[in-house]
């Protein structure tokens, strides 16, 4: 299928950062995969979901909103609309997923959280009217962050800029201010404990997959995840890495590099596979059946540890204390939603460990020590006043849910 794009709209982006460097590109293509055998009806009775979102929240889609969505129209059409070989994450929530090609990929580097700021995007999602009602990206982050009156379907702020609860800002009421309704679901960001009853898992990959990939690895497998943006930094030099592989093979295991090559450095040493440059890798199930192969993966400053935490296999993360205790960092919440196996975080600076290799190194032999006795304490790493840090994770750690 191929979509004419409308002209791209003057204004610059949701959150006001100026992307000006995004060529508007003539056409987008989609590869439609079709998951049920229903025939596809008139456009009232379709319903079509944006996913073009980073993928640390577009975990959250597909294991929360996109489920609370299909409750919502249970008798509609479901088209799911979203990034290239991501069809696995969807079919068992939709009609038809439609994949955008692979050349499209880079937009990627537009999203943000369930925002992004590319007209292309916006392009696309605005073109989708005409095949039924269309819930963009943006509209899953609402389901996130926002109040819903469960009677009306208004959507109310949670937070305010000053500070405010929703509840405060309605004169104290609990009551919805279109409707007068008090039948409310509370964001995810407010009810962790509440909207993790209601996950929907992701189904394993299969058997055949899980088989099939063996050959591309050795055991004992550990996946590697090197963060390689472009747009927002905080990536580790190509000679941390060469040493994680030589601390790795020390104690005995096999690495394997992964990833989606947009987003992950290339692997900087040739006896190690490079799964992320390999076509078969664009088949995320594959790439899940390979993370089920591997004893955990580890990952830095990135939300992969959803492809780990998903399916139940461990992962070690390092991770700014900001992002996971506080206030304004969700990824704690985010993380604490979709990990459904065990984990190791250590807490740290980004620079402190790009500074500091050495140093960085050794507690990640910290965290494969200890995950392997099966002690999944969070540890301080390179944060400077560690004992402030604990207080911090000891302040936060109920409200963003790792207790449960
Ligand atoms: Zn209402």
């Amino acid at each position: 299928m191929k979509k004419k794009l409308v002209k791209s709209f003057r204004r610059d982006s949701y959150n006001g950062k100026k992307k000006e460097s995004e060529v508007v590109l003539e056409s987008a293509n989609f590869k439609i995969h079709k998951m049920s055998n229903r025939p596809r009806p008139a456009p009232e009775n379709t319903i079509l979901i944006a996913t073009f979102s980073e993928f640390g929240c577009e975990s959250l889609g597909i294991m929360y909103c996109i489920p609370a969505l299909i409750q919502e129209y249970p008798s509609k059409y479901k088209i799911i609309v979203g990034w290239y070989g991501r069809e696995f994450l969807y079919r068992h929530l939709c009609d038809e997923y439609w994949e955008i090609t692979e050349d499209y990929m880079h937009l990627r580097e537009y999203a943000n959280a369930f925002h992004h700021s590319s007209k292309n995007l916006r392009s696309i999602e605005l073109s989708l009217k005409e095949y039924g009602t269309v819930f963009p990206s943006e509209y899953l982050g609402k389901i996130t962050i926002g109040i819903k009156c469960n009677n009306c379907g208004l959507f109310m702020n949670s937070v305010y800029g000053n500070g405010n609860t929703w509840k405060e800002e309605n004169g104290g009421k609990n009551t919805c201010p279109s409707c007068n309704s008090s039948d409310m679901t509370l964001p995810m960001l407010q009810d962790v404990k509440g909207w993790k009853k209601r996950s929907l898992p992701l189904p394993s990959p299969s058997e055949e997959k899980i088989n099939y990939v063996k050959k591309y690895l050795k055991k004992p497998s550990v996946g590697i995840f090197a963060r390689g943006r472009k747009q927002y930094g905080r990536n580790l030099q190509p000679e941390f890495y060469i040493n994680l592989i030589k601390m790795l093979e020390d104690m005995g295991y096999n690495p394997i590099w992964l990833g989606e090559k947009v987003s992950v450095q290339p692997c900087p040493v040739d006896h190690v596979l490079d799964w992320s440059r390999m076509k078969e890798s664009r088949d995320l199930e594959s790439t899940l059946a390979i993370i089920k192969n591997c004893d955990f993966t580890i990952q830095f400053w990135t939300a992969s540890t959803r492809l780990s935490g998903m399916i139940g296999v461990p992962y070690i993360l390092f991770e700014s204390p900001d992002q996971i205790w506080g206030k304004k960092g969700q990824e704690g919440i985010r993380r604490n939603l979709c990990d459904l196996g065990p984990r190791k975080l250590a807490a740290n600076h980004f620079l402190d460990v790009y500074r500091n290799n050495e140093e960085g190194l050794s507690i990640v032999k910290q965290c494969i020590e200890e995950l392997n006795a099966g002690n999944y304490e969070d540890i301080i790493g390179l944060v400077g006043n560690k004992k402030a840090m604990w207080q911090y994770k000891k302040d936060n750690d109920e409200r963003i849910g790792s207790d449960i």
